[in-house]
């Protein structure tokens, strides 16, 4: 590597040290329990209520729906349940064909394929990161029909595409009222993977809300925890009713008999995690102002590099899950990642983009032309809160 790259990695080890003020390792993000968490989850031990009845669950959903402003909010048992329930309430079946961004997260794509479905991969923004409505456009428009049934049909696999699931990648929101827009010429419902972006806006609005239905993650790693968890937000009544119906069991209200209506799961969300998500809420919001001053402290030191670090895309305010910049090329980015790794600052590549994985390698692609260059590029930073 070059003399000015090996210059910039070591003072970036040293900018990400002074700020976490520690010669000990440096995870990518850590969770975090300064509220309280302890006396909450004794609370739901004391009752005895710790998996499916209890206060806990129906508080979280309440502080969630009141968070984020979506009217209903349901819980399950982690992110990747709310987005396979979210898919099938959306209505998507086997066979039919469900369009995403191949820089994903691998559950996005899993949850597609647990219904059965075909996903299609189209490119994403440089600057949000996030599914791009121009790739989606130029694809549709190329590849798919409106027939007199309404619906949208896939002109190359004789296949309905149901559905869109746009990615906020790293909580940055994606253009998604641009997408929403894309999404009703062709009629295809929109669901939108939520699960970085808690506390993310677009244009002043809770991403998550721009959809029919969206999906939240509380994986240990995520913005807030509980421990594992996940959310499904809606503003439709009958549709959070049958959400909360289908992740649990699909079980008809009776004071003593068992009757289940159709094939439901086992995705409810156990109380004693949900006591702890009633802690995490409380300091949410502190939660992002302090990992906006992080991301400013980063920018501010790359700003003398001449490395770009990941902003806030316009008309945006990010929750900066993932503080993230952009090397100059692969080679540059895979020596950082060593450089970091094995000095005990934990860095990460974005994810194997989904349509070079052997398990999605022969389903239907756009051109990716930036999904590619992010991925040679990108580089996430170690983003946990940070001491005072
Ligand atoms: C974390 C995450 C999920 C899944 O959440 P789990 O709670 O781990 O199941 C889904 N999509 C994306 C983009 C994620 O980052």
């Amino acid at each position: 590597m070059s003399k000015e790259t090996e210059h910039f990695a070591r003072g970036l080890v040293a900018t990400i040290r002074a700020r976490y003020r520690t010669d000990d390792f440096i995870p990518l993000h850590a969770p975090r329990f300064v509220g309280r968490d302890r006396e909450y989850v004794l609370e739901a031990l004391d009752s005895g209520f710790v998996s499916s009845v209890g206060r806990h669950v129906d508080a979280f959903e309440a502080a969630l729906s009141a968070f984020t402003g979506a009217r209903f909010a349901v819980a399950t048992v982690n992110g990747t349940a709310a987005l396979h329930t979210a898919l099938l309430l959306g209505g998507v079946r086997s066979d039919e064909e469900v369009i995403t961004q191949s820089i994903t997260f691998v559950a996005t794509c899993n949850a597609i394929r647990y219904c059965g479905a075909h996903p299609v991969f189209v490119d994403i923004d440089r600057a949000t990161l996030g599914l791009s409505p121009e790739s989606l456009d130029a694809f549709l428009s190329e590849h798919a029909e409106m027939r007199d049934d309404g619906l949208c049909w896939n002109r190359d696999t004789g296949r309905v595409i149901r559905a869109c699931v746009p990615m906020h990648t790293c909580g940055h929101p994606a253009r998604i009222d641009r997408i929403a827009a894309v999404c009703a010429a062709w009629n295809l419902v929109l669901i939108e993977d939520a699960a970085e972006s808690l506390g993310s806006l677009h244009q002043g609005r809770h991403t998550g809300l721009f959809g029919r239905i969206a999906a939240l993650s509380f994986n240990g790693n995520k913005i807030i925890t509980t421990g594992g968890g996940g959310m499904i937000l809606t503003d439709d009544e009958a549709l959070a009713r049958h959400a909360k119906h289908l992740t649990t069991t699909a079980k008809q209200p009776h004071p003593y008999l068992f009757i289940h209506d159709e094939v439901g799961f086992n995705y409810r969300l156990p109380a004693l995690n949900a006591a702890l998500g009633c802690a995490q809420m409380e300091v949410l919001r502190d939660v992002i102002e302090r990992k906006r001053a992080l991301a400013e402290y980063y920018a501010v030191w790359f700003a003398e590099t001449y490395r770009e670090f990941v902003r806030e895309p316009a008309e945006a305010s990010s929750n900066y899950w993932l503080n993230a910049f952009l090397t100059d090329d692969r080679d540059e980015r895979d020596f950082i990642l060593e450089y970091t790794n094995t000095r005990g600052v934990m860095t990460r590549p974005v994810w194997t983009p989904m349509h070079s994985l052997a398990l999605f390698r022969n389903f239907q692609r756009a051109e990716l032309p930036n999904s590619e260059w992010i991925e040679a590029r990108l580089v996430k930073l170690p983003s946990s809160v940070p001491p005072d």
